[in-house]
C-alpha cells in the first residue's frame, strides 16, 4: 500500500476512534489534565490513572503506553509535547521526539492502527502549521522503515486543526 493511502485527516474527538491506539498530548506527570488528556482520561475511566501512576511520569518528548480501558482503541501512547517558548528552545526537535516514540511503541506492539491528536497545539501553543509539517513529516519518515502500520489517523478537533492536515497531506510529494 502507498504511504499517501495510509494517511487521514479525520475530524472531530479522538475518543471515539476504534483504531489500536491513540496517542494522547500528556503533561510530564502523566496523571491528567486538560484538553484531549482530560477528555482521553474521563472516556477511558479511572483505571487508565491507576496504571498512568505506576510508570512514574514522562520526560518532555518521550512516549510511555497503557492499555485503552473503556476507550474503543485497545492502547494509549502518552507523549509530552514541548511548551512553544518562542522556538528557540529545542521545540521542533522535541515535538518530532514525541511522534517518534510514539511510532517505536506502535511498531513495537505490531500495531496496525495509531490516531494522533495536534501534540502541543492547545493549551502549549506550538504554531499549527509547523506543528502539522513536523508530524507528517515524521510520519512518512517511519512509515518508510515498514514495520506493522497501515493506518495512520491526524484528529481535528477544531475545524482550523482538521483543514491544516487536509492542505498538508495533499501538499505532500509521495506516492
Ligand atoms: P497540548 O497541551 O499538548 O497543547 P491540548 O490538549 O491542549 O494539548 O491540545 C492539543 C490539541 O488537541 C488541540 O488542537 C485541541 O483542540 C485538541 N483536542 C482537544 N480535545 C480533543 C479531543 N477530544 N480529540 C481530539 N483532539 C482534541
Amino acid at each position: 500500500m502507498s504511504i499517501r493511502k495510509k494517511l487521514e485527516a479525520v475530524k472531530g474527538d479522538i475518543t471515539k476512534l476504534a483504531v489500536d491506539a491513540i496517542v494522547n498530548a500528556a503533561n510530564t506527570s502523566l496523571l491528567g489534565g486538560g484538553g484531549v488528556d482530560g477528555a482521553i482520561h474521563r472516556a477511558a475511566g479511572p483505571n487508565l490513572v491507576h496504571e498512568c501512576r505506576l510508570l512514574g511520569g514522562c520526560k518532555t518528548g518521550d512516549a510511555k503506553i497503557t492499555g485503552g480501558y473503556r476507550l474503543p482503541a485497545k492502547y494509549i501512547i502518552h507523549t509530552v509535547g514541548p511548551v512553544w517558548n518562542g522556538g528557540k528552545h529545542n521545540e521542533p526537535a522535541l515535538l518530532r521526539s514525541c511522534y517518534a516514540h510514539s511510532f517505536e511503541l506502535a511498531q513495537s506492539k505490531g500495531l496496525r492502527s495509531i490516531a494522533f491528536p495536534a501534540i502541543s497545539c492547545g493549551i502549549y501553543r506550538y504554531p499549527l502549521e509547523a506543528a502539522v509539517a513536523i508530524a507528517l513529516d515524521e510520519t512518512v519518515a517511519a512509515l518508510r522503515r515498514g514495520g506493522s502500520l497501515e493506518r495512520v489517523c491526524f484528529v481535528g478537533f477544531e475545524t482550523r486543526v482538521h483543514e491544516a492536515y487536509v492542505r498538508a497531506i495533499n501538499a505532500l510529494a509521495i506516492d
